[in-house]
């Protein structure tokens, strides 16, 4: 199947006009970020990246899919109103076939926001075993009982082969939350890390949901170690004019991101700076001038880590 960027982004135009307000979209920001802390969303844009596989970015965590004349699979369901504008688009495409898996990389509302607006449509929604529970319990109270979770957990890995190409789901351990799996399209060489890196920008550290900096730094080291020079990655996040697509060096940037901030707060602690002077302290980090400042809950994440573990 080929399609050219520009019937993309034309039909992804007429689609987001047809689907919903230009403005409701845009006020749609993750749920797991704090007011204020998110930019701008880019509108809906499908782009193709190698053999069948692509991305849909929008409001929300960026949308990995697979669609061949052996299957269909996508990796997250960002928000409600870009799921209804990414699965017209994937139905589209696929001549409204069913899908035969939806993968949640974690449990934030950005990524699974939408298994809603996929779920009648998909055979399975597959993710690692916690994170129905940690969707459940991050739930805004009263909206656990309408949230819709995956019904195929793994503990370790889950595989699935579509025509000609096989897909491996993989939980990495505590890092951006307790239940971070990484998505591997095997034949077009294609790893979707979820929120393992927020590019060139401030990561979400969600400490109640199981983070773990240490763990992080493991898993970016583990996943780019296990994979070669051509593997692509797709992440959940970049800052605006910056890829939500990158190589082994760019998850690397985001493990010495995450390592500096460690060592930043654990030197400080060791000063005997307070608490409040540590996190308070909006610095930004030699060798990361594009992160800008390092802001409070990413060092309140580093300094309860180093302190109660
Ligand atoms: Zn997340």
């Amino acid at each position: 199947m080929n399609w050219s960027r520009r019937q993309f982004l034309a039909t992804s135009s007429a689609l987001l006009t047809a689907a919903v307000g230009r403005v409701e979209l845009f006020a749609q920001q993750p749920a797991t970020a704090p007011p204020g802390q998110q930019p701008a969303q880019p509108p809906p844009t499908f782009t193709p990246l190698r053999r069948n596989i692509g991305i849909f970015t929008g409001a929300g965590g960026t949308i990995g899919w697979l669609i061949s004349p052996g299957g269909v699979a996508v990796v997250d369901t960002g928000m409600p109103p870009n799921a209804s504008v990414c699965l017209a688009g994937i139905n589209e495409r696929s001549s409204t076939r069913p899908i035969d898996c939806v993968f949640n990389t974690h449990h934030h509302g950005d990524h699974t926001g939408g298994n809603g607006v996929f779920r009648a449509s998909a055979r399975k929604i597959v993710a690692y075993v916690r994170v129905p529970e940690l969707q459940k319990a991050a739930a805004k109270p009263g909206t656990e009982a309408s949230q819709v979770y995956a019904d195929t957990t793994f503990t370790d890995r889950w595989q699935a082969k579509l025509g000609d190409e096989t897909i491996h789901a993989v939980y990495v351990g505590p890092a951006h939350t307790g239940g971070d799996s990484v998505v591997f399209f095997e034949g077009a060489n294609i790893v979707h890390v979820g929120d393992l890196v927020f590019n060139r920008r401030q990561p979400v550290t969600d400490r109640p949901g199981g983070c773990s900096l240490a763990g992080w730094i493991r898993a970016l080291e583990r996943v780019a170690n296990g994979h070669d020079a051509e593997t692509r990655y797709i992440f959940g996040h970049a800052k605006p004019g910056f890829d939500v697509t990158g190589t082994k060096a760019d998850l690397l940037y985001q493990r010495d991101f995450l390592s500096a901030v460690l060592d930043s707060v654990r030197a400080q602690i060791k000063a005997g700076k307070s608490r409040d002077e540590i996190v308070k302290a909006s610095v930004e980090l030699k060798g990361f001038a594009d992160h800008g400042p390092v802001v409070e809950r990413v060092l309140t994440a580093a300094y309860e880590e180093l302190t109660t573990g």
